[in-house]
């Protein structure tokens, strides 16, 4: 007799990216409670939460500093609107941002229009002076695409703006942001409502096809033979559009890492590069940050050739956002999921001075940016979002990141000794491995033999959950995760993978 809560969930949801025929076969997991990194079910089982809860959770479940933020806004108000109203949280949050998103940055590259390293800000690259709130993903996503739209309207740029994206991008569901995608299996059937965006290759460096190198047993980005051909393809597709006469508005992309095109990690060097080519043909950066925001890089791996740095600077904590590693500002910096530590939807999209004053001018004019949604600003999510800030600033968290990530670095090379793991690849923390038949020829398997689902169910047998992309098994534990628990993770994965057979 399935547990009374499973059974209504059977009988009225309708889960997300599920096929709700396998899910209606068997008696799903139903979450009660959670504390750290460990979620409990209604029987009781504790599981640990190895992908933070779709990829939202900094510091755990239940935790005290986040609770009582809530709780004490909550003593005053959950929500106004936004619209005609300034509230609290919402002002703190938003300047609060602005300062993590212009932290001086250790070598900045090709800053935006107007800016140069001699500017009065130095090298700060002081880029990003507004904040836009809104409610998940894909809704920061929108906003930044149709600031950019009007932006380059505005600006007399183009009449017809049009976007460059990648390979595999993934920027939300709704459906400008499924515009800007380029996963069939999740965006073909939608073609008809779309409009047209432009995709460049990715720097997928273990299955690249200009990457000579045979398969060995490390992180391809570390022994790949290529001469970057994926820069010449950016290259490439920026000289075709200014060719036409109508450059691109913007370039979009997730910096570091691609999340749900496979865990995709960027080469060192290859995201400061491409922003150059972008810059160089006047287009503006847009960093989709809703998954690799808020630490999840970790520590950045430094673009060789970069001369050394003064002691002081090399010490400074590493900025919170994965496109400052590369030394890129970008015009446009899109937050979400890790915003409120986890807890609550909310979304930022940060802006320059010089698109905020595009949207400047009398009413009459109307040149206002009509958008927004009804739960903007909300002060709770805005409460969560600054409790969590200031967690992620502290001595503490830096150092506990610092330490799961090399648990994780160090864990995970056991699994090199598994043929049907193919490519290990950790940003910081978060990792992706990649399944394939042989790792000596890096076969996939048929999406049809769901290994990625299959592993994912005996991990969670043995009380790790997390979700494939595909082939691939993502780990992006909880800051808070115990070394014990990161070394569990690690091992459940593994059986799981020797129980996959051939
Ligand atoms: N951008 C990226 C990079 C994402 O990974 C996601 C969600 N996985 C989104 C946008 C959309 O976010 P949401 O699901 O909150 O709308």
């Amino acid at each position: 007799m399935p547990y009374p809560l499973a059974r209504l969930d059977q009988l009225y949801l309708w889960h997300p990216f599920t096929q709700m025929r396998d899910w209606l076969r068997r008696e799903p997991v139903v979450i009660v409670k959670g504390s750290g990194a460990v979620l409990f079910d209604a029987y009781g089982r504790k599981y640990l939460d190895a992908n933070s809860s779709i990829w939202t959770n900094l510091h755990g479940h239940n935790h005290p500093a986040l609770n009582a933020a809530i709780r004490r806004q909550l003593r005053k108000i959950a929500h106004s609107s936004a619209l005609g109203l300034a509230n609290e949280p919402a002002s703190l949050l938003a300047e609060q941002l602005v300062k993590a998103a212009n932290v001086p940055m250790k070598w900045p590259c090709c800053p935006p229009p107007g800016r140069t390293p001699g500017h009065p800000d130095g090298h700060l690259n002081a880029g990003l002076r507004k904040v836009f709130l809104s409610d998940d993903g894909s809704t920061a996503v929108e906003v930044a695409l149709k600031l950019a739209y009007a932006f380059a309207r505005r600006t007399g740029r183009s009449a017809k703006p049009k976007f460059l994206s990648l390979a595999g991008a993934y920027h939300g569901d709704s459906v400008g942001a499924v515009a800007l995608g380029h996963i069939d299996l999740f965006h073909k059937a939608y073609a008809g409502l779309l409009f047209k965006t432009d995709k460049v290759m990715a720097p997928y460096c273990y299955r690249c096809p200009f990457n000579a190198a045979r398969p060995e047993r490390a992180d391809a980005r570390e022994y790949r033979k290529c001469r970057w051909e994926c820069l010449d393809k950016l290259h490439q597709k920026f000289e075709v559009r200014r060719k036409k006469g109508n450059p691109y508005a913007a370039f979009v992309f997730e910096p570091l890492m691609q999340g749900a095109a496979g865990m995709i990690p960027q080469p060192s060097g290859w995201l400061r590069q491409a922003a150059e080519i972008a810059r160089g043909h006047g287009a503006l950066l847009i960093a989709d940050e809703v998954m690799t925001g808020f630490g999840r890089t970790g520590s950045p791996v430094l673009p060789s050739g970069l001369p050394a740095l003064p002691a002081s600077a090399a010490a400074a904590p590493p900025s919170l956002f994965a496109c400052h590693h590369e030394g890129v500002q970008p015009d446009f910096l899109a937050l979400a999921k890790g915003l409120t530590g986890g807890y609550l939807p909310m979304a930022a999209t940060l802006t320059t001075q010089a698109v905020f004053e595009a949207f400047l001018g009398e009413y009459d004019e109307f040149k206002t940016f009509f958008h927004g949604h009804s739960f903007t600003g909300n002060q709770l999510g805005a409460a969560a979002a600054l409790a969590s800030l200031k967690l992620l600033q502290g001595k503490r968290s830096i150092r506990a990141r610092g330490q799961l990530e090399q648990t994780l670095r160090r864990e995970l090379a056991a699994l090199w000794d598994l043929p049907h793991v193919g490519d290990i690849r950790q940003a910081g923390l978060v990792a992706g491995i990649e399944l394939v038949k042989d790792w000596r020829t890096r076969q996939p398997f048929d999406l049809r033999q769901r290994a990625g689902i299959r592993v994912c169910e005996a991990m969670a047998k043995r009380g790790v959950l997390t979700r494939p992309v595909g082939n691939v098994i993502v780990l992006m534990p909880p800051y808070c995760t115990t070394p014990g628990q990161a070394r569990r993770m690690v091992a459940a994965l593994a059986q799981a993978v020797r129980e996959l057979g051939d």
